[in-house]
């Protein structure tokens, strides 16, 4: 397992270097977003988790979250910072954070939530293997999805998903015609991580919309269930037909 920090007071990071490396992990540190990201990008094997401070010269934790999480949607991200204030915690969920510790933090509970985000990483890749084994294509209306390749076709345009995204849209095909709260999609989507605003969960289906609607601003197979979340429908036509019959 290989782990980046990115905290800009070398005793710190070094500190937390040699702890990681005590478990066995693979370090990298960095002290500035811009070499968090291009580590991120380039690191091979790659980061399988991120230990972030939120104080950053130049470029903030905050940003260079908001950034990673373009490209590296699941890694986990556990985010160190001297403040406590609340707003700054929420701030931090917004962007993409994960966890967050306030410092000065107890070693033995960094450790012990760095082993839990790594061992929830492993689990969900587990159950994305198995959902991979079980049907990997799937249709509906003019749209395919290739889950294999995490590539969703409609009308002949071709768009990679990311492996959320492609694990949002399983679970509305697996859920046809089911209402299904923010809550669900929280829990059954993104596990347990209770750090998911539900701000985060409409921007998911925007995006989904974006791709497998005619027309995104007025869904046909992703509707929205008014205050309590959506509904996912496979062949809206034969919905409509057997309401009016
Ligand atoms: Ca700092």
């Amino acid at each position: 397992m290989r782990i980046l920090v990115v905290e800009d007071e070398a005793a710190i990071a070094q500190g937390l270097r040699f702890n990681f490396e005590q478990e066995g992990y693979q370090v990298d540190v960095t002290e500035d977003g811009p070499g968090a990201l291009h580590l991120l990008e380039t690191a091979d094997p790659p980061i399988d988790l991120v230990v972030l401070d939120l104080m950053l010269p130049d470029m903030s934790g905050y940003e260079t979250c908001r950034i990673l999480r373009r490209s590296n949607p699941d890694v986990p991200v556990l985010a160190l910072t001297a403040r406590t204030l609340a707003e700054d915690k929420a701030q931090a969920f917004d962007v993409g954070v994960d966890q967050y510790m306030t410092k000065p933090f107890a070693l033995p509970e960094l450790l012990s939530r760095v082993r839990n985000l790594l061992d929830r990483r492993a689990r969900m890749a587990d159950q994305q293997r198995l959902a991979g084994v079980r049907r990997d294509i799937e249709t509906f209306g003019s749209v395919t999805v290739d889950f294999a390749r995490f590539q969703l076709t409609k009308d002949g345009k071709t768009t990679s998903l990311t492996t959320r995204e492609q694990e949002l849209l399983r679970y509305f095909l697996d859920h046809d015609g089911v209402v299904l709260s923010r809550a669900r999609l929280q829990s059954d989507v993104w596990r347990d991580s209770t750090d998911i605003t539900t701000r985060s969960i409409d921007n998911f289906v925007m995006r989904l919309r974006r791709m497998i609607e005619d027309d995104p601003s007025s869904p046909r197979h992703l509707t929205s269930i008014r205050g309590t979340g959506y509904r996912f429908v496979r062949d809206p036509d034969a919905e409509n037909a057997q309401s009016r019959s």
